[in-house]
């Protein structure tokens, strides 16, 4: 057939979700792992997951999930996840050695027509994707969990990703109805990781220095600045509560420099300094209910993301 094809290596949470997502936009997809078990438990659950997505309306794309699963087959042969794949999403463990094993790996099987993704989170990609022979093909693409229902991907080139590279990740991302944001160069955290630590070290330091309770923290996010962000950024939050940018700093850049300037930095996130943040935590969302909370979380994202495709 003449479907395009994708390769996905490594089928755990978000090896899959990849299938998932490549499948519905009509993408043919090999999914690898380094044990056939894997492969088969990986292939069972998206099939799960598809006939489930179907059964509450929210399957993307336009063919049943039947035939969304038959799209996607998998094995242990990482030379058959790499040839005629016009794209491959490298999705295993997040651990620097085995990317950079990986990479090697499947630098010595790509050809210069095949595009090579990482999904790592956290890594900047000249750490492992120095000296490989096709490291102009290669650049990092960071999905947000879960990405079936959070679009953004972070597109991060290393210094020896080739333009046209980035801009051919960025229409296949495009193309299977994620959000993709370019970023010019690699940066420790991407973008997403440093704003998010940024709000997380204020948090910490509201708790520890005993001005809010992380229920405090917490809701001043659910019902304050989250409704705000859902739909729009940050920058656009400013423009529009005044008339454009400059206005806004006309009338609020002394507040925003006293404030900034009284920020604590980096928190002591290590234990026992985040003892007492733990424990709150532990009281407001009992571990032994985590299973049912992420059960309403993934439900609650999926109301969403049906309420952004109506808008
Ligand atoms: P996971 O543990 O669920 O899956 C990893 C898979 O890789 C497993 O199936 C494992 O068998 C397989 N694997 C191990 N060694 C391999 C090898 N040598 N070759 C091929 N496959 C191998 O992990 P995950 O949560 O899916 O994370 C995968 C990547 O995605 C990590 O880099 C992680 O940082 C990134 N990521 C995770 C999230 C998240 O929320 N979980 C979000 C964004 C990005």
């Amino acid at each position: 057939d003449n479907k395009r094809k994708v390769g996905i290596v490594g089928s755990g949470l978000i090896g899959g979700s990849w299938a998932m997502l490549f499948t519905a936009a009509g993408f043919k997809v090999y999914m690898y792992d380094i044990d056939d078990k894997l492969v088969a438990d990986a292939l069972k659950d998206i099939q799960r997951q598809l006939q489930n997505l179907e059964k509450i309306g929210m399957l993307r794309g336009s063919d049943a999930a039947d035939v969304q699963f038959s799209g996607i087959s998998g094995g242990t042969s990482l030379e058959e996840c790499v040839r005629g794949s016009v794209y491959v999403q490298e999705c295993v463990p997040e651990q620097l050695s085995l990317k950079r094993k990986v990479f090697e790996q499947l630098d010595a099987v790509l050809d210069d027509a095949t595009i090579v993704a990482s999904s790592t989170s956290t890594m900047v990609p000249s750490t492992f994707m120095s000296g490989l022979k096709h490291a102009q093909n290669c650049l990092v693409s960071h999905p947000v969990n879960p990405p079936y229902f959070v679009p953004a991907v972070e597109i991060v080139p290393s210094p020896w990703t080739s333009e046209a590279v980035v801009s051919k990740t960025e229409d296949i991302m495009t193309e299977i109805g994620q959000e993709p944001i370019v970023f010019k160069k690699e940066h420790p955290g991407f973008g997403l990781n440093r704003i998010q630590y940024s709000i997380l070290n204020e948090c910490y330091h509201l708790i520890k220095d005993g001005v809010l309770s992380a229920d405090g923290v917490d809701k001043l996010m659910k019902f304050g600045l989250g409704p705000r962000y859902a739909w729009m950024g940050p920058l656009e939050t400013a423009v529009l509560n005044a008339e454009g940018m400059r206005s806004y700093l006309e009338r609020y850049s002394h507040i925003m420099h006293s404030v900034s300037a009284d920020l604590k930095g980096p928190a002591d996130w290590s234990l026992p300094a985040a003892e007492p943040i733990i424990q709150q935590l532990d009281q407001l969302f009992p571990l032994d209910k985590l299973k049912e909370r992420r059960q309403w979380r993934d439900e609650r994202l999926i109301a969403f993301a049906a309420l952004r495709d109506q808008m």
